[in-house]
């Protein structure tokens, strides 16, 4: 039995059997082989395109039963180009004129298309280059018979254990078996962490080397709230993991009574809890668990899940099903924010050293007007379904935020060109999540209807912390006093001008910082869905009072240990049972 600590990136307890999900790229030898077993190589590598065939078929099929089209066309698209006979044939010719392995033509063939891909000057073309990546690994999967690396055709429950985990592919996680998630990599505000939390599967993340020390099928425990798995446990360990579940479970199923029950405080101060989504599918959660909104859709998903740019259609249909779906409750639709660690298929070859400090985000959205103008119209149009919120991310200085509302008003005004309606009224805001946005808060509350609070990248900017990367992931907090008085900078910034402002970052999940949070002043709070009957039963133990008061000493804590001390110390005497 071994235990590893690592950050807690999503909470709750699992215990299965592990799968090692490889994640690298496949080690292809440059061999030759013997003329005599050219015949068989050929064969294999006939078997290899014909069951990569089957196997995107099947996902096809899957994807469509499950209302995702995006994802399906993707699959579509990887298995007509591996219909295409010319491209077979080539592979095979190099097997039988230089007597290369299977494998080995394969590479070659594929490598050239790649390299062609990402030459040419047509834009279109040259986003097909990553999706030359994925099919030579598909094929090269059913080559090399890589069926342990294979997630889609899981049927029994498991813990995943990979060296880094990208947003999308951790979106296609079943958690009807994918149990527990650990990865070598990653903080607990990478966008492959909040998928997680979003499916609700426990996970520990920044591990180093699990995967060397992991073998498939060993039983482990993740611990998602404490951040700890255990390779091998023995049977009494396992005992108490399960009974630790078990009075998680508990606790869950006590708070369904007060789901559909106001987040009021004791002394009776309301307070309004939105859900963040990533994909238009997660409605069903947001109200089956009681939210008031969606505070925060993250469209750049729509992105990243498929193979080619959503067109203003496709994210039109995307927005009408979020808004109808909400039957009248608002909804907030941050436009893309893409960059960084979400990359889009025409871009994600332009290397950037430090990609969380380059064209992310708005900076992205305003050097690429068309894509931008294609999104900020679907979303005009879409407004007259519902009451909807456009949301700027990342606004770091006064100029970018002229230029979104020039870009936003030059959509509108050609929709009114066109005799498109869309409502008057759409309150546009912006987040904060820079401490230039959060210095400025105050004139920027001049110029934008409501203000939400970034904490996933207002702490990675204000403490200078790569919120992606293991190696660092201890130093990033959000309890730092640092990154609390930019909160109450941008609080007190909206409360001058009299605009709204929320909270979005993971912190509003993390039931340690709620009451911090209310004391800090903010009054709603926009979080993963399945985490607000937890936060609601917070809210509803607690007086303003309380919360003040600890809001006022945090403020003036050295550090973050000393924030989070005091935080869990007075929780655990009004909740226990949730701060054990
Ligand atoms: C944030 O930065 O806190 C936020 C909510 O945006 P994202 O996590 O998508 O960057
Ligand atoms: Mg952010």
């Amino acid at each position: 039995m071994q235990t590893k600590t690592g950050i807690p990136a999503s909470p709750g307890i699992a215990i299965a059997r592990a799968i090692i999900l490889d994640s690298e790229e496949y080690a292809i030898p440059h061999r030759c082989i013997d003329p005599d077993v050219v015949p068989a190589e050929i064969d294999r590598t006939k078997r290899a395109f014909d069951e990569a065939i089957r196997e995107l078929a099947e996902l096809e099929s899957q994807q469509s039963g499950l209302g995702k089209i995006e994802i399906r066309d993707l699959f579509a698209v990887h298995r007509h180009f591996l219909q295409d006979k010319s491209l077979r044939n080539k592979v095979i010719d190099l097997i039988s004129t230089e007597s290369l392995t299977a494998e080995c033509a394969m590479g070659r063939v594929f490598d050239d298309v790649h390299q062609h891909f990402l030459k040419t000057q047509n834009r279109y073309i040259s986003e097909r280059a990553a999706d030359i990546t994925d099919i030579r690994k598909k094929l090269l999967k059913h080559l090399i018979d890589f069926k342990q690396a294979s997630l889609e055709s899981l049927d029994h429950e498991a813990i995943v254990v990979a060296k880094d985990l990208r947003p999308t592919q951790t979106a296609l996680f079943d958690p009807r078996f994918v149990k527990g998630i650990t990865c070598d990599a990653g903080g607990k505000t990478s966008h492959a962490s909040i998928i997680a939390r979003a499916l609700g599967i426990p996970a520990v993340t920044a591990l180093q080397d699990l995967t060397g020390t992991v073998r498939r099928g060993t039983q482990i425990i993740v611990d998602g709230n404490a951040g700890i798995v255990i390779i091998d446990p023995d049977a009494e360990t396992v005992a108490e993991f399960r009974a630790a579940a078990e009075s998680i479970a508990t606790l869950h199923q006590s708070l369904e009574a007060i789901r559909h029950e106001p987040a009021i405080t004791r002394d009776h101060a309301p307070i309004t809890l939105l859900a963040n989504i990533e994909f238009p599918e997660e409605t069903d959660h947001v109200l089956q668990f009681g939210a008031d909104g969606v505070g925060l859709f993250r469209t750049e998903f729509l992105y990243l899940q498929s193979g080619v740019e959503p067109s203003e259609q496709v994210h039109y249909e995307a927005y009408a099903k979020i808004i109808q779906a909400m039957q009248g409750r608002p909804v907030t639709i941050r436009t893309m924010d893409l960059g960084a660690d979400k990359f889009t298929q025409s871009h994600r070859f332009t290397p950037e050293t430090n990609p969380f400090l380059g064209l992310r985000s708005i900076r992205f959205s305003l050097k690429h007007r068309d894509m931008f103008v294609a999104q900020l119209r679907a979303i005009l149009r879409a407004s007259v379904l519902g009451p909807v919120k456009i949301m700027f991310p990342m606004i770091t200085t006064f100029k970018e935020l002229t230029l979104a509302h020039e870009v936003l008003n030059s959509a509108r005004s050609d929709l009114t060109t066109e005799g498109i309606s869309f409502a008057a009224d759409i309150p546009v805001g912006i987040m904060i999540e820079t401490p230039s946005a959060a210095l400025m808060s105050h004139r920027l509350a001049g110029h934008a209807d409501f203000f939400s609070i970034g904490t996933n990248d207002l702490t990675q900017y204000t403490l200078a912390v790569d919120r992606g990367n293991a190696q660092v992931a201890g130093l990033f907090s959000a309890a730092e006093p640092a990154v609390l008085k930019l909160i109450k900078a941008t609080i007190n910034g909206a409360q001058t001008a009299g605009i709204e402002v929320s909270l979005c970052g993971e912190m509003a999940s993390e039931p340690k910082y709620t009451m911090l949070l209310l004391g800090l002043g903010l009054r709603t709070l926009s979080l993963t869905p399945k985490m607000i009957p937890d936060i609601k039963q917070i809210i509803r133990s607690v007086t303003l009072a309380e919360c003040e008061q600890l809001a006022g000493a945090a403020l003036e804590a050295d550090s973050a240990e000393q924030v989070l001390e005091s935080l869990i110390k007075k929780a655990r005497t009004i909740l226990p049972e949730f701060f054990k």
